[in-house]
C-alpha cells in the first residue's frame, strides 16, 4: 500500500512506520532523517537544510519534492511505501499527487495520527534517537535497557537539536499553520483515517492494521 502518516511531531509516526515497514516489507520514507543524514554528512542538500531544521522550520518545498521524487523511483518503493513527515504542506501533497499520478500511481491512505499538545511536549522532550541505527526511545514511555545505549546496536542515544523546548513550540506552531491544512485536503479526497495516537505504542500498531485490513 502507498500510506502518508501525517500529524505533529512528537505523534508517533516514526515509531510506528518503522515497526509496519519491518512486517509488510514497504520501505519508510521519512524526509526528516534523509535531512538530518545529509546535514550530518555535510552534503550540499545538508547545507541547504540546515538553518531551517535548527529553527524548526520547513525546509523549502522544492529541496523536499526534490528528495521525494527521486526516493520514489527507486525498486523498493514500487509495490508500496509509508510516507512520514511529507507532505507538510498543501503545495508539497499537490506535487506528490503528480508525481504519482505521472507513474500510473497514487495514495490509498492517509494515516492522521491525533494526539493533544501537552502529550506531544512530554513525547518530543523525552524522545532519544540512537545515533547509529536511527531507532526510537523514550526516557519514561519506551527507555532503554541500560541508560543512553540503543538496546538493537548498542550505538549511542542522543537528543535532536530541535527536540529542545524552545524548538518544539516553534514546529508545533509550523504545524498547525502550514500541515494542519492537509487533514482538510485529505478528506476531501476520501483517503483520510484518523488514529487514536493518545494510547500505548502496541494499541496504536493494532488500531493501524485494522484500519488497513479494512481498505
Ligand atoms: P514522530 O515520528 O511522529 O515525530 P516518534 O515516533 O519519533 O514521533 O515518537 C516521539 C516520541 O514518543 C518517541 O520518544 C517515542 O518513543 C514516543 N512514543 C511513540 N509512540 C508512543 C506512544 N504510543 N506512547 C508513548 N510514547 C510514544
Ligand atoms: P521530522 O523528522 O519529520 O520531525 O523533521 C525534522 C525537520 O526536517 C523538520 O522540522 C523540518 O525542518 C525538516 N523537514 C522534514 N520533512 C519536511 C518536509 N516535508 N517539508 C519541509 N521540511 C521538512
Amino acid at each position: 500500500m502507498n500510506l502518508v502518516f501525517l500529524g505533529p511531531p512528537g505523534a508517533g509516526k516514526g515509531t510506528q512506520a518503522k515497526r509496519l515497514s519491518e512486517e509488510f516489507k514497504w520501505p519508510h520514507v521519512s524526509t526528516g532523517e534523509i535531512l538530518r543524514e545529509a546535514v550530518s554528512k555535510g552534503t550540499d542538500l545538508g547545507r541547504k537544510a540546515k538553518e531551517y531544521m535548527e529553527k524548526g522550520e520547513l525546509v523549502p518545498d522544492e529541496v523536499v519534492i526534490g528528495i521525494i521524487k527521486d526516493r520514489l523511483k527507486l525498486e523498493d518503493a514500487q509495490d508500496g511505501f509509508i510516507l512520514d513527515g511529507f507532505p507538510r504542506t498543501v503545495n508539497q501533497a499537490q506535487s506528490l499527487d503528480k508525481v504519482l499520478k505521472e507513474e500510473g500511481n497514487s495514495l490509498d491512505l492517509v494515516l492522521y495520527f491525533e494526539v493533544d499538545e501537552e502529550e506531544i511536549v512530554k513525547r518530543l522532550t523525552g524522545r532519544r534517537n540512537c545515533s547509529k541505527c536511527g531507532a526510537i526511545f523514550h526516557l519514561i514511555y519506551n527507555p532503554p535497557k541500560k541508560s543512553g545505549i540503543c538496546d538493537l546496536c548498542r550505538g549511542e542515544l542522543i537528543q535532536r537539536e530541535d527536540d529542545r523546548e524552545e524548538t518544539v513550540k516553534n514546529r508545533l506552531r509550523v504545524y498547525l499553520s502550514q500541515t494542519f491544512p492537509l487533514i482538510d485536503y485529505y478528506q476531501e479526497k476520501g483517503l483520510l483515517r484518523e488514529i487514536d495516537a493518545r494510547k500505548s505504542e502496541d494499541e496504536v500498531y493494532q488500531k493501524i492494521k485494522r484500519v488497513l485490513e479494512l481498505a
